[in-house]
């Protein structure tokens, strides 16, 4: 978000009746990050969107022409896609899809699914056969360790994705023989927020090594490669990104060793695209100190924005300033200490950034978290305590947009 519309967005609600707390979701900085970051892909490379990041209507509207589908994991993820784009490419991932996902997902005209056990094989099978269609699969496979890589520590532990590379052959069996069936490819999805650009490079390397083996040892061709998506934000420091450029350099040197059958390398990256263009701004209740710990409070807090307390970070923010001071009461603040920012909920969880140095902050001054564009109001428990939900903006154009 340019700091002129947000800052306009914040001035133009302060002094109204009920303390200032929305999300701001900037699409023209959106729109820019995702055009450049696709553009930058080689070729045989494809961009979808991982809708759980972030499903709001105007950003995925924003997004849509520029990314080449999304990706749906729920029955009402693929509805709110079809709402917004008849056609748009869409894929169906999701580790417990019910018949009737899959049935829906036929008549929305999946483009592919992304099976996770022999099961949903078999289910997905049988949907095909009686839609009088044939589905086009990929096996998400969650690998055997060891790696090469410290780095690639997040695959191959036990989670409840995927399909265990120990029966792959059992899987490969199903999609090569069930009626319903064609079996496109694989779909390795094995982190998540990763910054180092080299390891995302050295994960596609066994990833390739993988597929090029199960080729071999299956007798079967794969058209389709998805990576998965788990690009990530430092939100830690900011100046220091997910080098991009320097991936996807790497990125297409790679791919020019790749057979030329596997005719597309997808990505369904999620965060990474709708991070940086969110922001949550809350407003300052009161200023405390306990057992001498300096407290911001604010209007608001981890049921709106559970993206800090679930990683366990202290989210990034700065604080804008309000002049303005109409009430008769005192006006705490405190100054050049490090605070901790915590919201309106009653339990010590409630907690959005911990020992972060202020030089100076007042009650009524606005906090504004910057990267809160995904997995921000998207997971967070909305109606614990019954507080009211942020006001949701979306500026383009220099405007507010409906
Ligand atoms: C969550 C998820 C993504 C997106 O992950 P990001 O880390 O937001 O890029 C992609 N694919 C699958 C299967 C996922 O579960």
């Amino acid at each position: 978000m340019t700091d002129g519309g947000l800052t306009k967005v914040i001035i133009d609600r302060s002094g109204r009746d009920e303390p200032l707390c929305l999300y701001a979701y900037d699409l023209d900085a959106l729109t820019d990050h995702v055009e450049k970051a696709v553009a930058q892909l080689p070729s045989r490379c494809r961009m979808f969107y991982a809708m759980k990041a972030n499903s709001a209507v105007p950003v995925l509207r924003a997004l849509a022409p520029l990314v080449a589908g999304f990706e749906a994991a729920s029955g009402g993820e693929l509805a709110k896609a079809r709402a917004v784009d008849a056609d748009l490419p869409l894929l169906l991932g999701g580790p417990a899809k019910t018949p009737q996902e899959i049935a829906a997902a036929l008549r929305h005209r999946v483009t592919r699914f992304h099976a996770e056990s022999v099961l949903e094989l078999h289910r997905l099978s049988q949907a095909a056969v009686e839609a009088g269609a044939t589905a086009d699969v990929l096996l998400r496979v969650n690998l055997a360790g060891p790696f090469p890589s410290a780095t690639l520590a997040m695959a191959g532990r036990p989670t409840q994705f995927g399909i265990d590379e120990s029966i792959l052959a059992d899987a490969v069996g199903a999609a090569t023989t069930l009626p319903g069936l064609r079996l496109t490819g694989f779909h390795l999805h094995s982190l998540s927020n990763n910054l180092s650009s080299e390891a995302h490079l050295d994960m596609l390397r066994l990833y390739r090594d993988k597929v090029l083996g199960w080729e071999r040892r299956f007798g079967i061709r794969c058209e389709v490669l998805n990576v998965g998506g788990g690009i990530g934000i430092n939100y830690a420091d900011l100046a220091a990104q997910f080098d991009w450029t320097h991936f996807t350099r790497g990125l297409a040197r790679l791919v020019e060793d790749f057979p030329p059958h596997w005719r597309e390398i997808d990505f369904e990256c999620g965060r990474f695209l709708v991070a940086a263009c969110g922001s949550y701004a809350v407003e300052v209740l009161d200023v405390k100190r306990n057992h001498g710990v300096p407290y911001i409070l604010v209007r608001g807090g981890n049921h709106h924005f559970r993206l800090p307390s679930s990683w366990q970070h202290s989210h990034p923010f700065t604080v804008l300033p309000i002049d303005t001071w109409r009430s008769a009461t005192p006006r705490p603040e405190l100054r050049d200490e490090p605070v901790t920012v915590v919201g309106e909920l009653c339990t010590p969880k409630d907690v959005l950034a911990r020992d972060v140095h202020v030089s100076r902050v007042r009650v009524g001054d606005v906090l504004v978290f910057s990267h809160a564009g995904a997995y921000g109001w998207e997971i967070s428990h909305h109606d614990f305590l019954s507080h009211p939900h942020p006001e949701h903006v979306f500026v383009a154009d220099g405007g507010e947009r409906g």
